[in-house]
């Protein structure tokens, strides 16, 4: 459910397109906050107790209603951020299958499970099982408004907490329709609530001590301000954060498919995507080849907000300008642009935009632009290709097309990323069981898949005694018990290992 408040205050949403309103909505302060934050705890018991098998009950009702509801979200996905109506269903659909996962798996993946407690302890049986955290405050971007924070929502709930959700204040409606969907299945207790605002409304969801756990998705820059309330109450924190990916193209490399791939990772949603293709790196032999075919591409793509639109408008108009400033320090720093320049930027479209000879330390190569430009990069082997993708503080994809399995995983491997994917873009982000996080600027913690489910549950370990046997951990121990434990120490551990 959304929350209601006394306050006042609203802020519009507002279509990028055409800037009309889409909805007004209240900014929730520190007050509604709190009475969100309380009831969640409430609804964290109830959830609790309701167990595993009725909480996939509910979720996967949850998941039929917005498979149901699939068109009206997808609607206003399309209203809120401008991208094409049929990239808000994808994304409907990518959220529905994470619901369906989470839900399938919690019970699994959380259950108590035994281990095996050794020679030492042989008398102990041991388990080990993931317990909910209580409370998860999310706190969500507006680029992906209903996949991205999913990937928090889904497992929190399915591992047994209440969630209080702060979506974008570009994108609250997705948030608040959600919530609204949550309710009409779990009618009982709120588990999902939705509070909107701007940055205060998520900093006063960050700062409580109420919370007990944030999984914040958007920029490195919030990221640092929600670590450091966060760090007031020591309240955990799992941040997704932004991205500078780069694709790989090796001299086998099929240049069709290499060429189409990184193309929609660049330019789809306008390049306002985390794990967005923002550089390419391309082996000397096929690159003229490979720009020519891209180029030829790129060149067919026209922004706007009709069905037969590539992709939509620039969500933010804020992030026009830093477009413009990174187009324009590469050109002025000797980069050529190959297709579009910084003309292409007509708020609140940019046209496509391929730059090439761009310096490795201008801003187009450093910094995430998040906008349908691309920088394409000379390189003469797969080493020089996988050094150049890694010169950087940010590490959450990448993706790597080749001909060789062998060396596309070895590559894969020494990229400097989250998560990576061979001879297609992103696939593992459709693959619910996978990991989705990343290391450096990019954040930590991972969402998706058993370690997103683990990532809101704390590991509880439990033994039982089942008889007693000789007990060192006592005063009344004697000096043939530890003689003897030394002895079979010494036998067990002490030999020495060969190859
Ligand atoms: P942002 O950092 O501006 O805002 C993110 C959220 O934080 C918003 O809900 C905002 O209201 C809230 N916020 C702002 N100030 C806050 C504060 N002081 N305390 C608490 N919350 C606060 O990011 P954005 O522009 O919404 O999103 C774009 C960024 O998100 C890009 O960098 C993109 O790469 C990243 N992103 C990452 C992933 C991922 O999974 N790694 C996914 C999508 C987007």
């Amino acid at each position: 459910m959304s929350v209601a408040t006394e306050s006042a205050e609203t802020f519009a949403s507002l279509n990028p397109a055409t800037g009309e309103v889409v909805a007004e909505h209240p900014v929730h302060e520190d007050a509604a906050v709190a009475g969100a934050l309380d009831r969640a705890r409430e609804a964290a018991g109830w959830w609790r107790a309701l167990g595993v098998k009725e909480r996939r009950l509910r979720l996967l009702n949850v998941k039929g209603s917005l498979a149901r509801n699939l068109n009206r979200m997808a609607e206003l996905i399309h209203q809120e951020t401008g991208k094409p109506l049929q990239d808000a269903q994808l994304e409907t659909i990518m959220a529905i299958s994470h619901l369906d996962w989470a839900a399938r798996h919690a019970g699994k993946v959380l259950g108590p499970r035994t281990v095996y407690p050794g020679l030492m302890a042989v008398n102990q049986r041991c388990v080990v099982e993931y317990q909910p955290l209580g409370v998860v405050g999310v706190i969500g971007p507006w680029n992906y408004p209903l996949f991205t924070p999913m990937g928090s929502i889904a497992y929190a709930l399915a591992a047994g907490n209440a969630v209080v959700f702060k979506p974008s204040e570009f994108t609250p409606g997705v948030g608040v329709l959600l919530a609204e969907l949550v309710a009409a299945v779990v009618p009982e207790h709120p588990v999902l609530q939705t509070v909107t605002g701007l940055g205060p409304t998520g900093a006063a969801l960050a700062s409580s001590p109420a919370v007990d756990k944030i999984a914040f998705t958007g920029s490195a820059r919030t990221a640092r301000l929600v670590m450091a309330a966060c760090a007031r109450n020591l309240t955990p924190i799992v941040a997704e954060c932004g991205g500078k990916d780069a694709c790989i193209v090796d001299a086998d490399a099929d240049l069709d498919a290499a060429a189409d791939a990184a193309l929609w990772g660049a330019m789809s949603n306008a390049g306002q995507t985390c794990i967005g293709v923002e550089r390419i790196y391309v082996v000397d032999e096929v690159y003229d080849r490979f720009l020519g075919k891209l180029t030829d591409k790129a060149r067919d793509l026209r922004p706007g907000f009709d069905r037969e639109a590539a992709y939509g408008p620039i969500t933010m108009p804020g992030q026009l300008d830093i477009i413009e400033r990174h187009i324009r320090d590469a050109l002025d720093r000797g980069g050529k642009a190959v297709v579009g320049g910084a003309e292409s930027v007509r708020k609140p479209y940019v046209e496509p935009v391929v730059l090439t000879d761009v310096p490795d330390d201008s801003s187009a190569v450093c910094e995430e632009t998040f906008g349908p430009t691309i920088t394409v990069h000379r390189v003469k082997d797969l080493d020089e290709a996988v050094e150049k993708a890694n010169r950087t503080g940010y590490g959450l994809a990448g993706t790597i097309f080749s001909g060789s399995r062998a060396r596309a995983m070895d590559a894969a491997r020494r990229m400097r990323s989250g998560m990576t994917s061979i001879n297609a873009f992103a696939a593992f982000a459709q693959v619910a069981a996978l990991p989705f996080g990343g290391v450096g600027e990019s954040g930590f913690g991972r969402v998706h898949g058993a370690d997103g489910l683990r990532e809101f549950a704390r590991a509880k370990a439990i033994t039982r005694q089942r008889f007693a046997t000789m007990n060192l951990a006592s005063f009344s121990r004697t000096e043939q018990e530890m003689a003897r434990v030394l002895g079979l120490i010494t036998m067990i551990h002490g030999r020495r290992y060969k190859r």
